[in-house]
């Protein structure tokens, strides 16, 4: 399919529609994006304010992929702009890691959430809703052609690794998956926001994880050279 035509796909069939144009190397970011917001696969668009979608340089050598967008994130729709991506953001410049040169993303592109007097409290998308969305995060990984892969949280490794894996088990070591040379997952940043008086532990074992990475990235930047 067209990029040109991605736009005019049904609403409810455009995830595969994008993912099959960026497969066959007719589709640009910016069309898929703008695809996207029109999206109607699950129901998940009713209740939010718009569709968040990834964002960073195209292609990238690294791309994060979190669970879903956030309150702050549905208000000005870009992924990682609350508290979480505010944690992700200090840890990636521990870990020495240009947060600019990284493709950050979610698995699910709209918030979900349920009412707790003024609030909007995060509710995790359940197993229909993160397959109807995966073909967006697949199209993304299609156009950004990462090296490194750093999957946060359980909802994008077990999306996009199985459910077999684990966060807890298999954090900070290559996994054994084919969507870029190297694949690793960690924790998603909210977890550290909640976890109180060992908040700075978990922050230290994030940065260690990405560490991995960046170590990574630059032993394979100076073998190509
Ligand atoms: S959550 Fe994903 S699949 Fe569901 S409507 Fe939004 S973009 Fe489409």
């Amino acid at each position: 399919m067209r990029p040109a035509t991605l736009a005019a796909a049904p609403p409810e069939d455009r995830p595969t529609a994008a993912l099959v144009a960026a497969r066959s190397g007719s589709a640009e970011l910016d069309e898929v994006r703008a695809a996207a917001a029109g999206c109607r696969a699950c129901d998940l668009w009713a209740r939010a304010t718009q569709t968040v979608f990834g964002k960073g340089p195209v292609p990238a050598r690294l791309m994060l992929v979190g669970e879903q967008p956030g309150d702050r994130e549905d208000v000005e729709g870009e992924p990682f702009v609350g508290p979480a991506g505010g944690v992700l953001a200090r840890a990636l410049e521990e870990a020495g890691i240009d947060r600019e040169q990284a493709f950050v993303t979610n698995v699910v592109k709209h918030f979900k959430w349920r009412p707790s007097g003024k609030r909007r409290l995060h509710e995790r998308p359940n197993r229909t809703e993160v397959g109807a969305c995966l073909p967006w995060v697949q199209t993304e990984l299609e156009l950004v052609r990462p090296e490194a892969l750093v999957l946060l949280g359980a909802t994008a490794l077990n999306a996009l690794g199985g459910p077999e894996l684990s966060v807890l088990r298999d954090r900070g070591q290559a996994l054994d998956l084919a969507q870029a040379p190297l694949v690793l997952t960690t924790v998603h940043p909210s977890s550290i926001l909640r976890a109180g008086e060992d908040r700075d532990a978990a922050f230290g074992a994030f940065v260690r994880d990405l560490r991995v990475v960046q170590r990574w990235l630059d032993r394979r930047a100076l073998s190509l050279e």
